[in-house]
């Protein structure tokens, strides 16, 4: 308030100088250093020490987070301790100081401890670690304190009993004492912890702290002993039914087109965040902006997908030679996709995108946490069929699959550390380099032989279609299938005449139980 005053005092001063004919010019720059000056020093924290903590306008309830069901739960019995305090208290139960919330980026931390705020009827603050963070020993303590003064201050002027102190990335601050060059952390993390300790039930308003981090491993023991940070609740990245509701949560109010199936996208965000989700809603209500509709469609939706998970299209213009190998290259990979799962493939594109030069998407069956060696052979061979059309069509191969080759060790070695590679059994930290080394070329090869084996029989159809995805730049996964289909029974025939002939054989050829799978299986 008052700097504005101080501001404006001053530039009216000037003007009115100026008006008269002084020359205002070293007048105007000693001002402007002088709150250069200022500035500065206030960003350093040696003019007022208050963190920059925000406080929440408008108020988050849990009806507002998808997913997150045993979370939540989780968080509102602990939360009970701050609301029912009288019945705490008279049964002489030890109050909760802290909850820890942990869990990967944008899973709603943030959003939980807001909800929390206004489920308790508490007055809300939040902090980063990284605020605690100065150049000047003692800064970070004195933020920290001045921190819970706030708290509470602001609770009693708001008439609340109780504040709830929310501080992000507690890593920073909370990481194992003694592992930094100098004392700052140090003090910092000791204050925090003073501070916790001085509180206790009878204290008006009372405070409770939350935190939020994705590596409790890094923080220092003395924050999660009881008294401190006792509760931890895990937030993690929501499954199909979660990713659901958010959806729902996130498209309320949008114009929705009546072809958008939300359960589908759900479907296809298999490890989205809620943050991610709310980006994909946003990134579709956008394109129907720039495409000047009234309604957000399902395509919209499945760009925006992309876009989230690839990356802005790029400008970058390969050449039709270059095209034409991209689109062999993705068609590899969606036919064995195809082969192995069957309905999987989501639509396949060559519009550049992010660092890829085209992509297929597949949809993922269900939400999995286990895989079996099957499986996971599979999915190397989904990810080695891209270089193997290349080769199989054009006789050499690109530098195109250095992710797919990636991806496709990744997986071998998960194989060999499960123990689900030829050498059995293994121990992972006692496992030599070499051994791991020599198994995972291993799996790698004997699947590049067996996804060779399994896009031979379509090294005519490849190129037809491939000039067909050039031209249309994106391929629906229906569209696909139906090609796939045509090939198989063109494939088929001679067979099947031979099958019926077979039938028609005086000595009675029975069918063979049995066939077809084989076939689909080899
Ligand atoms: P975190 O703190 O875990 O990194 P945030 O709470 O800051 O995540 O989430 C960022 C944004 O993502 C939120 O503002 C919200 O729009 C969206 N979001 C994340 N998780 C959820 C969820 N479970 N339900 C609804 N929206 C969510
Ligand atoms: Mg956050
Ligand atoms: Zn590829």
């Amino acid at each position: 308030m008052i700097k504005e005053w101080i501001v404006g005092v001053a530039i009216a001063v000037l003007v009115f100088l100026a008006v008269l004919g002084y020359n205002v010019l070293p007048l105007f720059f000693l001002a402007a250093i002088s709150v250069a000056l200022w500035y500065m020093l206030d960003r350093r924290g040696a003019v007022s020490v208050a963190p920059r903590e925000a406080m929440v306008k408008h108020q988050v309830s849990f009806d507002q987070i998808g997913g997150q069901e045993h979370a939540k739960r989780e968080l509102m019995e602990a939360l009970d301790f701050l609301k029912y305090r009288d019945r705490i208290r008279s049964l002489g139960i030890r109050p909760l100081k802290g909850i820890l919330l942990t869990g990967p980026p944008g899973t709603g931390k943030t959003l939980m401890a807001k909800a929390a705020a206004t489920y308790t009827d508490s007055v809300f603050l939040s902090a980063a670690g990284s605020e605690f963070v100065e150049m000047y020993v003692g800064v970070g303590a004195q933020r920290v304190r001045e921190l819970f003064r706030r708290a509470r201050a602001l609770a009693k002027k708001e008439g609340k009993d109780s504040a709830i102190i929310f501080i992000d990335e507690i890593d920073v601050l909370g990481a194992r004492r003694g592992q930094h060059s100098h004392q700052e952390y140090d003090q910092t993390l000791n204050q925090l912890l003073t501070e916790m300790d001085g509180m206790s039930t009878t204290q008006t308003p009372m405070v409770l702290v939350m935190a939020a981090t994705n590596r409790p491993d890094m923080l220092d023991a003395a924050l999660l002993r009881p008294g401190r940070f006792d509760r931890q609740i895990k937030v993690d990245l929501p499954d199909k039914e979660g990713r659901l509701h958010i959806l729902r949560i996130q498209t309320q109010g949008k114009p929705l087109a009546a072809d958008v199936d939300l359960e589908h996208i759900a479907g296809e965000t298999y490890g989205f965040s809620g943050a991610q989700l709310e980006s994909l809603v946003n990134e579709a209500a956008i394109m129907a902006l720039r495409q000047n509709k009234q309604e957000i469609t399902q395509e919209m939706f499945r760009d925006a997908v992309d876009k989230v998970l690839m990356g802005e299209k790029t400008g970058r213009k390969p050449t039709p030679e270059e095209l034409q190998r991209v689109a062999v290259h993705e068609l590899g990979h969606a036919i064995v996709s195809e082969l192995m799962r069957p309905g999987t493939v989501s639509h396949i594109t060559i519009a550049p995108r992010g660092n890829a030069l085209g992509f297929v998407r597949q949809i993922p069956e269900s939400d999995r946490y286990l895989y079996t060696k099957e499986q996971l052979e599979q999915q190397i061979n989904v990810a080695l069929a891209g270089c193997l059309a290349e080769e199989l069509h054009y006789g050499n191969r690109s530098t195109g699959a250095q992710n797919d080759f990636m991806q496709a060790s990744s997986l071998a070695r998960t194989m060999v550390r499960c123990g689900l590679s030829r050498i059995g059994i293994v121990d992972e930290e006692n496992l030599p380099e070499t051994v791991l080394d020599t198994e995972v070329r291993h799996i790698l090869s004997e699947q590049e032989k067996v996804t060779r084996a399994l896009l031979a029989p379509y090294k005519e159809d490849i190129a037809a279609f491939a000039s067909h995805v050039v031209e249309e730049e994106s391929v629906d996964g229906d569209a696909f299938r139906r090609w796939l289909e045509g090939v198989h029974a063109r494939k088929a025939q001679p067979e099947a005449n031979a099958a019926c002939a077979a039938a028609l054989a005086p000595d009675g050829g029975r069918m063979v139980p049995g066939t077809e799978g084989l076939q689909a299986g080899a």
